[in-house]
């Protein structure tokens, strides 16, 4: 059992856009309501990459470490922590945080936590605005990023962002269902829960949208559309499930394409780009009575403008993965952690899909 305080290391951002640094970092404190977390893998996700630079500047301080796709195996555990199941040296997965006492909290919905937005990107103790790290020169480090700060080797997490995981043994896979893939299938299997007549348009083929994609193979949707501007993951996206494919840079009208695939428009689109001309398309591409749903984080001062005359519309997965219907491994591309540069190049360029850091 490893004791607090406690040297560890971490993929440190030091100011606003100022990149990632391994540095040394010291956990001085752990609360009884949270729980130390060794990290096995952290997967890298498009948030922390806007994080380090400066989409959530008016929330997060600095020096942080982000990260929040962690995986990893429990170390100590605090006193008021009644979950049984965790403990030390169990294998876990991290997921987002929440107060566990507001309404939406006390209702089962706490992803929409009223404290979502200070617990998660203000990435401190909700309480007393407090931080278990340091760097060694003294400055605190801002370490709760999502309640866990996973690029952290050892990080002081929140007891809410922890789940067991039952199969430690794939561990490295499931690592980015904490974000990426509940987010992408989470959608489509609980909130659009659509049915084998139904069609789904996806924009972005990564990791969210091809989590989505997956899910709708499951469900056995009668067309998948995948929609992005790199054929390679197109092709990914062909093999998980997807009926349709279109490439919007061969295929810039993929409007016109999308109502001539579905036959006047889709009953569900999925954004999961970000990127504002999608936003402002995707009630096009809908059917009458049709959904669209954003999950894509837009640049920070984009907004949606929407034609009202237009406004015709209103708007499980580890069990799967063990049944094959959800082959994560397929889009996960590992890198040690000293290689960190090389995978964010990767991730740019579009190579990979989901990039996942090993400790
Ligand atoms: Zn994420
Ligand atoms: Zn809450």
């Amino acid at each position: 059992m490893a004791t607090i305080p406690l040297q560890t290391r971490g993929l440190v951002t030091e100011a606003s856009k100022a990149g990632y640094k391994l540095m040394p970092v010291v956990l001085d404190d752990m609360r009884p309501d949270e729980v130390l977390v060794e990290m096995k893998y952290s997967g890298i996700c498009h948030t922390d990459l806007i994080g380090a630079n400066g989409a959530y500047d008016y929330i997060l301080e600095f020096p942080a470490v982000l990260g929040h796709e962690g995986a990893g195996v429990i170390r100590a555990v605090g006193s008021s922590v009644k979950d049984t199941n965790l403990k030390v040296g169990t294998s876990v997965i991290l997921s987002f945080n929440h107060c566990g006492s507001c309404s939406n909290c006390n209702s089962q919905h706490p992803a929409c936590c009223v404290n979502f937005e200070a617990l998660n990107l203000g990435a401190r103790r909700l309480t007393d605005k407090t931080t278990s790290a340091r760097l060694q020169d003294g400055r605190r480090l801002v370490s709760q990023f999502f309640g866990q700060s996973s690029f952290l080797n050892h990080s002081v997490v929140s007891k809410y962002s922890v789940i067991p995981c039952p199969y430690p043994e794939d561990l490295a896979v499931y690592s980015a269902l904490g974000c990426g893939f509940q987010t992408g299938a989470g959608t489509v299997l609980n909130s659009l829960r659509p049915t084998t007549d139904d069609s789904l348009v996806v924009f972005g083929a990564g990791t969210v949208g091809v989590a989505a994609i997956m899910a709708a193979k499951y469900l056995d949707l009668r067309q998948i559309i995948a929609i992005d501007q790199i054929e390679e993951r197109l092709t990914i996206s062909r093999e998980l499930g997807a009926t349709h494919t279109i490439n919007t840079q061969h295929t810039p009208d993929f409007i016109r394409e999308i109502h001539s695939i579905t036959g006047g428009g889709a009953r569900y689109v999925l954004e999961c780009t970000g990127v504002s001309l999608f936003m402002e398309k995707m009630l096009e591409c809908v059917c009458c009575g049709g959904c669209a749903v954003v999950v894509g984080v837009p640049k920070p001062d984009f907004i949606l403008k929407i034609d009202p005359m237009k406004l015709l519309h209103e708007n499980k997965t580890i069990q799967l993965h063990r049944s094959g219907n959800f082959p994560l491994e397929k889009l996960c591309t590992f890198y040690e952690v000293s290689n960190f540069d090389e995978c964010i190049q990767d991730t740019r360029d579009g190579k990979i899909i989901k990039p996942i850091l090993k400790w």
